[in-house]
């Protein structure tokens, strides 16, 4: 299937989704193209998809200088602290912030204010990355003193799982979440985003009120 295909199927899914929905919300589609070459993104840019991401720093940096300029990048992997002063630059939206060590070090190398997503380990798997849900508004108020950093919403992970009540219950509390602290007003933190939906959840994320959903399997495929 060619990107331009699928990408009006995932179009038609969503607007299903909104349909079923109590909210309206259109999320906006990220195009994970880290399976896949520099002419499939490129494939993907020329089929209408604005925002792209990669989960790691070469491939990021591959697709960031082959795509045209108007290209949104999402940097939707763990970043190193070591790699922020390399790439921090022409990174548009981080969605990994995890730690107080990376926010110091992207405080200190950015030479601009950085969109960031809290990452939220909603189901509280050892394995997943992220700030437990129940220790979020600390990690945001010890933010503040960072002028570099912009909260500009948050991140998750569903479990993979094939129980939809269990990747609903995650992506509903994420919402939650994050009208709580929207609520707080915050200068640095609006948090006004909500980052959930891959390939096997984005339809669900959409019904819980995804403002971004990251797509790669579905979208633009991957190539072993
Ligand atoms: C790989 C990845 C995605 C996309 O996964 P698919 O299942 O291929 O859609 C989304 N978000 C993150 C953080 C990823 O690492």
């Amino acid at each position: 299937m060619n990107v331009k295909q699928n990408l009006e199927e995932i179009n038609q899914n969503i607007h299903k989704s909104l349909e079923s929905a109590e909210n309206d919300t259109q999320p906006c589609v990220i195009a994970v193209t880290k399976y896949v070459t520099i002419e499939r993104a490129k494939e993907a840019y020329d089929a209408g998809i604005r925002n792209f991401g990669e989960n790691r720093l070469e491939g990021f940096q591959a697709k960031r200088a082959a795509l045209p300029e108007d290209a949104v990048m999402h940097f939707i992997g763990t970043l190193q602290s070591r790699k922020v002063k390399e790439v921090i630059d022409q990174i548009d939206y981080l969605h990994a912030l995890d730690r107080k060590s990376l926010a110091k070090e992207i405080n200190k190398r950015a030479s601009h204010v950085v969109n960031c997503f809290v990452q939220v380990n909603v189901s509280g798997e050892a394995s997943k990355h992220g700030i437990p849900l129940n220790e979020v508004n600390e990690f945001i108020d010890m933010l503040s003193q960072y002028e570099n950093i912009r909260i500009v919403g948050l991140m998750t992970m569903a479990p993979l799982t094939e129980d939809e009540a269990l990747i609903r219950d995650v992506f509903k509390q994420l919402r939650e979440k994050r009208n709580e602290i929207h609520k707080l007003n915050l200068d640095y933190a609006p948090c006004t985003e909500l980052s959930m939906g891959m390939s096997n959840d984005y339809e669900i994320a959409t019904e819980e009120g995804a403002t971004y959903v990251r797509i790669g399997t579905k979208l633009v495929g991957k190539e072993e």
